[in-house]
């Protein structure tokens, strides 16, 4: 296998003050990565530091054996092949579908065929205007940017963000089906855990800016009272 993304010792945050420690964490090609963890736990802040986007107070994120720079150069991580979808899924509003998709890889065509073989719903929606989409289309139309760009390492933030569990429940799965099919690695950022889980090889749990605990998707799975306990921040685990 090989290793897409390795973090080592990483402390990011801001204004020099870390809200993420120590972290250590690996993605691998064709693997999906579940990064877990109760609100303000730091997940959002370790996407936007492996983007480019945050600042590395020290230790390091290395990109298939590129060094993410200190301070924020997030163009550049992204010619790398790093495709984020963020919390607001980071469609623009004003375009249509079709545009939208035109405009989510930086060179070369883009083939929008493959964005409908996963989504066939955007299909007959291509000259809608992303912002008069539904919340469910317009999450397939953030993750079908994604499937466009043709990314080695794809970030996604909170899927399932205001979006009905009938909804968040079949897209995804689609992020199993990206890594299996186009050998990317995937870090997956969720609220609902045993989703993740359920499409995951692998999970990190963050707590207060700490790694509670990782392991393969089944191990987390079977250490429910570890699992819970780091979601409530518990110190003691034997209480
Ligand atoms: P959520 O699910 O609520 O987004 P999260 O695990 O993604 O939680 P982060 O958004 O990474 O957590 O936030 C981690 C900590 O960093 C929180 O204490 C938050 O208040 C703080 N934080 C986030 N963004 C900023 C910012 N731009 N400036 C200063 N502090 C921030």
């Amino acid at each position: 296998m090989t290793n897409l993304l390795e973090i080592e010792k990483l402390h990011t945050g801001y204004d020099g003050v870390a809200v993420v420690r120590d972290l250590d964490l690996t993605v691998n090609a064709g693997e999906v990565v579940a990064l877990l963890g109760p609100n303000g736990a730091g997940k959002t802040t370790t996407l936007t530091t492996i983007s480019g986007m945050g600042d590395i107070i020290s230790g390091s994120v290395t990109i298939m054996g590129r060094p993410v720079p200190r301070l924020r150069h997030a163009h550049r991580v992204a010619r790398w092949g790093v495709t984020h979808v963020p919390e607001n899924r980071g469609i623009l509003f004003q375009l249509t579908v079709r545009e939208n998709l035109e405009m989510a890889k930086t060179k070369g065509k883009v083939d929008i065929d493959r964005a409908v073989e996963y989504f066939p719903a955007l299909g007959s929606l291509m000259h809608r205007r992303g912002g008069l989409l539904s919340g469910g289309e317009q999450q397939m139309l953030a993750l079908g940017r994604a499937i466009v760009a043709e990314p080695k390492l794809l970030m996604v933030d909170e899927m399932s963000l205001g979006l009905a569990p009938v909804i968040y429940e079949e897209l995804m799965p689609v992020v199993r089906r990206i890594a299996d099919e186009t050998n990317a690695g995937v870090l997956l950022v969720e609220q609902h855990v045993d989703l993740a889980l359920e499409v995951a090889d692998r999970g990190y749990v963050l707590s207060h800016g700490d790694l509670a605990m990782h392991g393969t998707a089944s191990e987390l799975l079977a250490d429910r009272h570890l699992l819970d306990a780091s979601y409530l921040g518990v110190e003691s685990l034997d209480d």
